[in-house]
């Protein structure tokens, strides 16, 4: 009956055939501010603060995978209409946006924020594998570029990494911009946003200055990760050295056995007792590898801020309580 239910509702939004009291019930992304994915989610919510003017919303399901993420017709629609937008600028929405968006979009009546755009070209990072992951991920992009050789040639467009947000500084820079364009977008309440962007930027200086005394006085310098690594801005915000099972945009969640040898040799060497996975992770790869160990190490979550579980969103999570988390990891980890 609810599948039912949802058909109908969809097909009927399809077909424009209902009236303008019912549409939030079939696009419930309309909003004043949209984000692509939760960081950028995380900081316009800090600037609007209580205030009940502007209205925000998520693209992404909670509990979802941003990889996966293609928009609907109806949330293409709740961007168009929307009074800013803010979308990451790299691998995982960058095509659409400039495909579905930007040609259609009246940039007079919707303030676009692009966070590659905000950080700039210069402080933007090429993708690189992680050198465990690095046979592995090879191997995909063949397959997906079908030459093999594309890889190696220098006229080949760079790719940057896309996971800016999870760099501090970075961080502070997005928080400002989204300030700018949320003030623009109701200039009545500019003192209320400025103070409130204010306020947010000194809550992330105060979790970089934890972070960076707790890497001060820590023992080791290495984090592996037995999962995805979108974390290239942070570690090397940080100067932390890591291995990792897969790049950050990876697709698989599955490796080779020589993938689990190589993470198992850094993990011997270095004297690891802690490996990480990201959120909403199916934990496989670190299972795999805790057991190929003789569960000499135990798992972390490292909360990398693409997207959060359901029960977080309903609770209101935000960037600074999960980078709060990860300062506790991160001082098991490398103590
Ligand atoms: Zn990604």
């Amino acid at each position: 009956m609810k599948f039912f239910k949802k058909l109908l509702l969809g097909g009927a939004c399809a077909l424009g055939l209902l009236s303008t009291a019912s549409l939030t019930s079939c696009s419930s992304k309309e909003a004043d501010i949209i984000s692509t994915c939760f960081a950028g989610y995380d900081f316009a919510r800090a600037v609007k603060g209580e205030n009940e003017d502007l209205s925000l919303s998520m693209l992404l399901n909670p509990g979802s995978d941003l990889h996966d993420y293609d928009p609907s017709a109806t949330d293409i629609k709740a961007i168009l209409n929307a009074k800013v937008f803010i979308y990451i600028g790299g691998e995982s929405d960058a095509e659409w946006v400039e495909s579905d968006i930007l040609p259609k979009i009246d940039t007079e009546k919707t303030q676009v924020v692009n966070m590659f755009d905000v950080i700039g070209e210069a402080a933007l990072y090429e993708e690189e594998d992680p050198e465990s992951a690095e046979e592995e991920e090879h191997h995909h992009d063949e397959d997906e570029t079908a030459s093999g050789e594309d890889h190696d040639h220098e006229e080949e467009e760079t790719e940057y990494d896309e996971h800016v947000w999870t760099s501090l500084s970075n961080a502070k820079v997005i928080v400002s911009a989204i300030k700018d364009a949320v003030c623009k977008a109701d200039a009545d309440n500019t003192d209320t946003y400025t103070a409130n962007a204010t306020a947010y930027i000194n809550d992330l200086n105060e979790i970089d200055t934890n972070i960076q005394s707790t890497i001060d006085s820590s023992a080791k310098k290495m984090l592996i990760f037995a999962d995805r690594f979108p974390l290239l801005y942070f570690m090397k915000e940080y100067g932390l050295s890591y291995d990792a099972a897969l790049g950050g945009c990876s697709s698989s969640t599955e490796v080779s056995s020589n993938v689990i040898a190589k993470l198992k040799a850094k993990i011997e060497e270095n004297d690891v007792n802690y490996i990480f996975t990201i959120e909403l992770s199916t934990k496989q790869i670190a299972e795999t590898l805790k057991s190929e160990v003789n569960n000499s190490v135990e798992i972390l979550t490292f909360y990398t801020m693409h997207n959060v579980s359901k029960d977080d969103f309903k609770n209101g999570v935000t960037y600074v309580d999960m980078m709060e988390k990860n300062i506790e990891a991160l001082s098991l980890a490398l103590n």
